[in-house]
């Protein structure tokens, strides 16, 4: 038999499942689109910056034939009240839950994200931050990883210039481990 705290366990579990699938439930769009909307809306925000208003998001739903009404609602109701909100806040796994492997948008598995944080802090040390994405593009083309979208990734995180990448970015809340300490909810009640 399952001891008390194991069925409490199991009963947490089970009820973040629940409000997981409330929320999927209650967006008018599928996950695949969600994930491709702020995919899009990020590649456009990184390369053409952004006004305070939906104009990109809207764009994406009416070209893929997706409600606009409803899917702009939904973002509005959950305090993501433009673009740029859709960029830094709006990433698909807080609505949909975690993957097998991302806890968070990062399209970098972590030992390149860990070489990319650790090169821009040496190169920071001995000619500091303009303030750009200098560096951190530098690396991105230079090893042929996807440049706009890992922006737009490493802002959503904090990362808004070199510094604040190589100061914002912890790889521990991006990739799930793999051991008994992930299903927990850490709370000693
Ligand atoms: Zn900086």
């Amino acid at each position: 038999m399952a001891s008390k705290k194991e069925l409490r366990q199991l009963a947490i579990e089970r009820e973040q499942q629940r409000r997981n699938q409330q929320r999927a439930e209650a967006c008018p769009i599928s996950h695949v689109d969600f994930e491709a909307m702020v995919d899009h809306v990020s590649d456009y925000l990184v390369d053409h910056g952004h006004s305070h208003d939906f104009a990109v998001t809207a764009a994406f739903l009416k070209d893929h034939r997706l409600p606009v009404e409803s899917t702009l609602s939904f973002l509005t109701e959950r305090r993501i009240k433009d673009d740029w909100d859709v960029l830094v806040s709006g990433d698909a796994h807080g609505f949909f839950g975690s993957s097998s492997d991302r806890l968070v948008r990062m399209p970098l598995e972590e030992s390149e994200l860990n070489d990319l944080l650790d090169w821009v802090d040496a190169e920071i040390q001995r000619s500091g931050c303009d303030h750009t994405h200098r560096l951190t593009r530098t690396w991105l083309t230079e090893h042929g990883h996807p440049t706009t979208r890992s922006l737009g990734a490493l802002m959503a995180l904090g990362g808004f210039c070199d510094c604040e990448v190589a100061m914002n970015i912890e790889t521990d809340g991006i990739y799930p481990r793999n051991n008994s300490e992930s299903g927990r909810d850490g709370n000693p009640n």
